[in-house]
């Protein structure tokens, strides 16, 4: 903890709100010169500045002082629709990136969590094949996979929610040191986050080294990764009749945990449907509400990890409030990082495992 006023910190919370410094003047009623003098470091804010600030951006004013954010490396971010997004979207998406990391090393602190277990595969140029060596390094064979988030975690991922409240932030993930992270927009679908979060564990594995600007071609990967990852072609083949209706499509996706649109584009490009049937089964599809929803979807994915240490906090009787007080955070921005992910918390029982318990 540092005593001084950091300015990078009150770029980032403002950020974070959606905020231009405009914005922020209009709403804290300090004229717009002053914060543009306190955020590039010439002024140093009084205590009645800096409780303007705080509560014109309802942000406690500790976060104000503590150490310089982690800066993440935003050509290293991927985006999945960067060209969607508008400039405060993404801004706003980095800084959750931001404080996702914060929340984290407090996690790491705490407890003792999985290590990083990916393997690189950025030499790899067939996306299919690079989802076939990871599924083996990790020795999944080419059953579905029964829980996407818990494999990333189990693997050393950080996993967190991305409460954006717009369809526009799909999911990003980026390396920082050795630790890779995941953060998830959970107002989608459950199948299309399971999607996402095998799209984004392309880019920690294929894209990694690449130090590219995300492109079409690394998108494109990213998704042929993330179906092969998620329908193995040797389990989809056989499971599949020869002359495949919508109504097969819908069957077959549940055993996947990918939503029916997936399912049909997978079933195309393994050559199990033609181009005028996969077209027929998108229209199809659509009209009966698959391209905006997941009719009778399944049930949302959550962290084992947040779900343990919440339990675990809680047993000590340590409210998210406190958690969110540690980290010099408002409530909001907790919940929001955690949205979704948690599950219901259960009690721990008597013999519940100790303090620095690990959760591996
Ligand atoms: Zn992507």
């Amino acid at each position: 903890m540092i005593t001084k006023f950091n300015p990078k910190r009150l770029i980032l919370a403002r950020k974070r709100r959606r905020l231009t410094g405009k914005d922020l003047a209009t709403i804290a009623g300090i004229s717009a010169v002053t914060i543009s003098r306190v955020e590039n470091g010439d002024n140093e804010p009084d205590e009645g500045t800096i409780a303007r600030l705080g509560s014109a951006l309802n942000y406690p004013q500790g976060f104000f002082f503590a150490d310089d954010p982690e800066e993440l490396d935003t050509k290293a971010v991927s985006f999945r629709s960067l060209t969607k997004m508008s400039a405060k979207e993404r801004d706003a998406a980095i800084a959750a990136g931001c404080l996702g990391v914060q929340l984290s090393d407090w996690l790491e602190d705490q407890f003792s969590l999985p290590d990083t277990n990916l393997i690189d595969l950025s030499y790899e140029t067939d996306a299919e094949a690079a989802a076939g060596a990871l599924r083996a390094f990790w020795g999944l064979g080419e059953k579905p996979i029964g829980n996407m988030i818990g494999l990333l975690e189990v693997h050393g991922v950080r996993v967190f929610s991305l409460s954006e409240a717009t369809k526009t932030v799909d999911a990003f993930s980026f390396w920082r040191d050795d630790r890779p992270f995941v953060f998830l927009n959970n107002f989608k679908t459950a199948e299309h986050s399971i999607y996402d979060s095998a799209h984004e564990l392309c880019h920690l594995v294929m894209h990694r080294h690449a130090g590219a600007q995300p492109s079409r071609a690394a998108e494109r990967e990213a998704n042929q990764f993330a179906s092969a990852f998620l329908m193995p072609a040797n389990d989809v083949r056989p499971r599949m009749p020869k002359f495949i209706t919508v109504d097969i499509i819908i069957r077959a996706k549940a055993r996947w945990r990918v939503s029916a649109m997936a399912m049909a584009y997978r079933l195309h490009s393994l050559g199990m449907l033609s181009e005028w049937q996969y077209k027929s089964a998108c229209i199809e599809l659509g009209r009966r509400g698959y391209r905006t929803g997941e009719p009778n979807g399944i049930e949302r994915e959550t962290s084992a990890i947040l779900r343990k240490v919440l339990s675990h906090l809680w047993g000590e009787r340590t409210t998210k409030r406190e958690i969110a007080g540690f980290l010099h955070l408002p409530q909001d921005e907790l919940e929001g990082l955690i949205w979704g992910l948690a599950g219901p918390i259960v009690r721990p029982g008597r013999d519940s495992e100790r303090p620095g318990l690990r959760l591996v």
